[in-house]
């Protein structure tokens, strides 16, 4: 084969015509074949472009002058956008935002699970794709002796000092953040230094129910001490009184996972609790939630019509969290069993259960794919299983446990088209037919996608 040399040099400023988008929202044009990626760049427009690296067989760009704009172009209405990376397509209209992801999807059900005539729905979008974020966990330093809290500049830990708010998050999670910041301040206890690992307060999060407006914040701090732990506790709870819950987590490993593994309730209780649809949540610090509440409604109604489960079946859910999409499936089932990995997360779902006067969910702490072949030696046969897993998806010792306890319907949620595509592949082998698949834009602005997908026994 000829040895390929690459079309354009290191720092050369050439014009690029964009034909496509990447999975991580950059745009793709082409000088003979071969393609370079620039960020900001959108199909259909022609720029200017300063080539800033070269590989093999693609290079990278960087958007000098746009002298061709889509219309789909749009000026972003965050401050921070082009340096804060937490939103990759703001810059995009909602409608081409839409389309883009349904068709990543269906590029993924071609080219990963070969199947090239499944019905790929619309995707349900938001009336308003804007502060949808339930949930924030923002990083704390200091600058000029002041504490400062912003999201990190993109591939970077220099926190953007300069940004006051975030528009794709609950107004009232931007207010509680600030109001940390600000008292914690005035208490002058110091904020964490990763380069150094000294100092106290690391990240604070903050989740609020959407439909209770309940609000829980998580400090987490290198130190097992918070200096002025009560004045700050005293002055927030009395300011704000929808703080229902003051959590303590202690984080002292030089890491950049968030949480650390001890938590401890500083002020009010363990949990808050939120409602989707007509069932009532406890969730506490350490659980999954989602974090689109409108959106979830939406995904779960679609999850539940997809089971389409009767009063005589039996269901599993699993990667079931708080066990939400259980607690759901169990109005209309006779009997939901949910598996997790987070006890915390196992214990809110028995809670959860119990609030909701259910009694036909039942709850087990462990890896799914250890669970799921225990259960099937058990003799448990399901008649629908629901699976919703983390994004890397499920693992194949699971896969082959649904395959072996052949219930009559699969119902796969997935906030990664092209894991969910890999499982697809696998289960069509083992005797199951994808019918279709249902994306839900859970994360507008980012390149995110979330869906549903419906497989059924092929004899079914
Ligand atoms: N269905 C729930 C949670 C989905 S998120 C909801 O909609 O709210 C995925 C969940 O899988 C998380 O709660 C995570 O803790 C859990 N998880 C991750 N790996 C797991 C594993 N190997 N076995 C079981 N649960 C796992």
């Amino acid at each position: 084969m000829a040895k390929r040399t690459a079309p354009v040099k290191k720092n050369e400023t050439i014009t690029l015509q964009f034909e496509d988008l990447t999975h991580e929202g950059n745009g793709v044009g082409k000088i003979d074949g071969y393609p370079i990626f620039v960020p900001y760049a959108l199909p259909g427009e022609k720029a200017e472009v300063k080539v800033v690296k070269v590989n093999k067989n693609f290079g990278f760009g960087k958007l000098l002058e746009i002298k061709q704009a889509s219309p789909e172009r749009v000026e972003p209405p965050c401050d921070v956008f082009y340096k804060c990376g937490g939103c990759q397509i703001q810059h995009m209209s909602y409608n081409m935002q839409l389309e883009m992801k349904q068709n990543q999807v269906k590029n993924v059900m071609k080219k990963i699970a070969h199947l090239d005539d499944v019905p790929v729905h619309s995707v349900i979008g938001m009336e308003d794709p804007w502060r949808y974020r339930n949930k924030v966990a923002i990083p704390v330093g200091e600058k000029d002796g002041e504490l400062i809290t912003g999201f990190y500049r993109m591939r970077s830990h220099d926190i953007i000092s300069d940004m006051d708010t975030c528009v794709v998050q609950d107004e009232v999670n931007d207010r509680m953040v600030e109001a940390v910041r600000r008292i914690a301040d005035k208490l002058a206890i110091p904020a964490y230094d990763e380069k150094n690992d000294c100092g106290v307060l690391r990240h604070i999060m903050v989740r609020t129910g959407r439909e209770t407006y309940e609000t829980m914040i998580v400090l987490i701090t290198r130190t097992k001490k918070i200096p002025h732990k009560e004045e700050l506790v005293k002055e927030l709870t009395e300011t704000y009184p929808h703080i229902k819950s003051i959590i303590h987590n202690i984080n002292n490993r030089k890491t950049n996972v968030i949480m650390g593994k001890e938590t401890n309730v500083i002020w009010g209780e363990k949990y808050i609790y939120d409602t989707i649809g007509d069932v009532r949540f406890a969730i506490s610090s350490n659980s999954f939630y989602q974090i689109n509440p409108p959106q979830t409604k939406k995904l779960y109604e679609k999850a539940l019509e997809y089971a389409n489960v009767s009063s005589d079946d039996i269901v599993i859910d699993a990667y079931c969290g708080i066990g939400t999409i259980s607690l759901f499936l169990a109005q209309k089932a006779k009997k939901v069993y949910g598996v997790e990995i987070v006890p915390e997360a196992v214990s809110d779902a028995k809670l959860n259960a119990k609030l909701n006067g259910m009694t036909n969910a039942e709850f087990f702490v462990g890896e799914a794919e250890k669970v799921m072949p225990w259960w099937k030696s058990q003799g448990l046969n399901p008649d629908v299983i629901v699976v919703d897993p983390p994004r890397k998806g499920c693992d194949e010792a699971l896969l082959e446990a649904m395959i072996d306890m052949q219930p009559y319907r699969i119902v796969y949620v997935s906030c990664n088209p092209s894991t969910l595509a890999r499982d697809l592949r696998i289960l069509e082998d083992g005797g199951y037919r994808t019918k279709e698949v249902q994306p839900v834009d859970m994360f507008p602005q980012s390149m995110h996608v979330e869906l549903v997908a419906l497989m059924s026994r092929v004899d079914e």
